[in-house]
């Protein structure tokens, strides 16, 4: 053991495959931490935790280290929950040297609608009070919204001795879906979430039509932040479509003086386009996909893009999976700075 932060934790996982495991964590965790493999022996850090994971004949021994009790958890649940993710239908035994706390998840926040409205004919901003908004400051973005069944008692998720989250199930289930903290206001205690409406006439979509029905006092949770930060670079290119749009128009806003970003932004048609203050120097080039069906015009302006893009610019990328898949290789080459890129499918169709 040589992680020496304050709070830490050790486990072991006796996967069907240690080998191939370790692989696919170490494939993952390269596009969300610095990673860094020696041999069997792999050390993954990002500014919440420090995990080391060492081949051991058929085991993984795992060391966690964190600056707090809360991000040592919150890294015990994002472990575990991707090992048991990569082990599929395969057995995993993990263990871990300490329980976890009793009570609920410690980056749990109880949040009640205040109010929503159409910021465009697609998009629903729902604003959200809560008790202590400024966790949502962090430099991640992304949080996980669990919408409980409505007229009922909600249950929330605690975790299990594995370090996973064990979810109400049956009648208690929740709905959960992956969302952007749009903006975060001290002042009035509230953070805003952008709920693009997207049309599937005939297909339940229950993101989008929590947002369409929110009613002030509605009581839903959001757990996080996490999963992706505000790159810090002084040239970017954001590409992405209206999932990414939140994220993109937030990364706009903060940026500081003296940074420039370009951004190629999809959506259906120029209702959709959505005004930016920045104190950065900006340029948005909105494409008007003008149909429901699939196009490859952002793909192909992301790849003309990326081309004119010197090695050191950060590229953010985030939209439907099949695009991801397809500007993936651009981003691989030795021509590209490793560490200056995002890359992630925000939907699948
Ligand atoms: C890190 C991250 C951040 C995200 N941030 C935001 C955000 O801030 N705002 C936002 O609106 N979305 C965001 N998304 C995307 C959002 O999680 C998905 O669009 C999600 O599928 C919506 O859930 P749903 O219940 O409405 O539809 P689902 O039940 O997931 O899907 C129902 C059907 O709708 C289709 N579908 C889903 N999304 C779209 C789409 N965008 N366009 C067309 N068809 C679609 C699916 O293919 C499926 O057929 C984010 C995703 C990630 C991973």
């Amino acid at each position: 053991m040589s992680l020496t932060a304050p709070f830490t934790l050790s486990g072991t996982a006796v996967p069907h495959d240690a080998r191939q495991m370790l692989d696919q964590i170490c494939e993952h965790f390269t596009e969300h931490a610095n990673v860094s493999r020696v041999d069997d022996i792999v050390v993954m850090k990002n500014d919440s935790a420090t995990a080391e994971i060492r081949l051991t004949g058929e085991r993984l021994l795992i060391d966690l280290a964190s600056p707090s009790d809360q991000a040592l958890q919150m890294a015990r649940i994002m472990l575990a929950e991707h090992m048991f993710y990569f082990a599929g239908d395969n057995p995993l035994d993990l263990q871990w040297s300490a329980p976890a706390p009793l009570g609920t998840i410690a980056n749990l926040h109880h949040v009640t609608v205040t109010g929503a409205q159409d910021i465009t004919p697609h998009m629903r901003r729902v604003r959200f009070s809560c008790t202590d908004p400024a966790p949502f400051l962090d430099g991640n973005m992304h949080v996980r919204v669990l919408i409980p069944p409505r007229d009922r008692q909600p249950v929330w998720p605690g975790i299990r001795d594995d370090g996973r989250i064990s979810w109400p199930e049956g009648e208690d289930a929740l709905v959960v879906r992956v969302y952007t903290i749009r903006k975060v206001d001290l002042q009035t205690g509230e953070v805003w979430i952008d709920f693009f409406q997207h049309p599937m006439p005939g297909v339940a979509t229950p993101g989008a039509d929590f947002a369409r029905d929110a009613r002030p006092g509605d009581r839903i949770a959001l757990l996080g932040p996490g999963g992706g930060g505000r790159p810090e670079a002084q040239s970017l290119l954001l590409i992405g479509d209206e999932t990414a749009l939140p994220a993109i128009l937030r990364i706009l806003e903060e940026l500081p003086a003296g940074a420039t970003a370009e951004a190629i932004i999809e959506v259906m048609n120029a209702d959709e386009e959505q005004a930016v203050c920045s104190h950065g120097d900006v340029s948005i080039r909105w494409i008007h996909r003008q149909t429901e069906g699939r196009t490859t015009a952002l793909r192909e302006a992301a790849k003309q893009a990326i081309a004119a893009s010197p090695a050191d610019r950060y590229i953010w990328i985030a939209c439907e999976k099949d695009d991801v898949r397809a500007l993936r290789p651009l981003l691989k080459g030795p021509e590209r700075e490793k560490g200056r890129s995002y890359l992630a499918w925000y939907w699948e169709r």
